[in-house]
């Protein structure tokens, strides 16, 4: 009996020792699957940060290119306030109208526009006004000019 009883223990040690091995490789995997899935996230946050930086890069230049040309056609009040580029003040002043204006956002929501609004409402305006486009940076004579010249209206037909 204690010899029968001694294999019953091993067989349950065993036993024991492979079902703890088999949760530590459940672990591990699901370990693995969630790295990779923060690993994912990541990325996407990563590069949709970096394209938030490249559009907000664009719609600077167009501002400021759209300011210069309205100048030039003796435009003295760009068509919307963020038509033309923020003149730049000091750190302090600019940051309490930041606040102001974040709460003049808040409370008539009439600057609701993303940047991306923006800026294809801004390039729109650019080449129908100006018949500029700031991914050639360069002001085309006429809309044939444009249109036979510039790849297209938007950062990807540029690549
Ligand atoms: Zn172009």
């Amino acid at each position: 009996t204690f010899r029968r009883s001694g294999i019953g223990h091993e067989t349950l040690v065993k036993r024991k020792a492979e079902e703890e091995l088999e949760n530590l490789r459940r672990k591990v995997h699901m370990k693995k699957q969630a790295e990779e899935k923060a690993a994912d996230q990541f990325r996407m946050r990563f590069k949709s940060k970096q394209e938030e930086l490249k559009l907000e890069g664009d719609l600077r230049r167009s501002q400021r290119a759209c300011q210069q040309l309205d100048t030039q056609k003796d435009i003295e009040v760009p068509r919307e306030p963020w038509y033309w580029t923020v003149p730049e003040k000091e750190e302090q002043e600019e940051e309490e109208e930041e606040e102001e204006k974040e709460k003049e956002e808040d409370e008539c929501g009439s600057d609701d526009l993303s940047v991306v609004e923006k800026l294809q409402i801004l390039t729109s305006y650019l080449r129908e006004k100006h018949r500029y486009c700031i991914w050639c940076g360069t002001a085309y004579e006429d809309e044939e000019d444009l249109s036979s010249n510039c790849p297209g209206p938007t950062s990807a037909d540029h690549d």
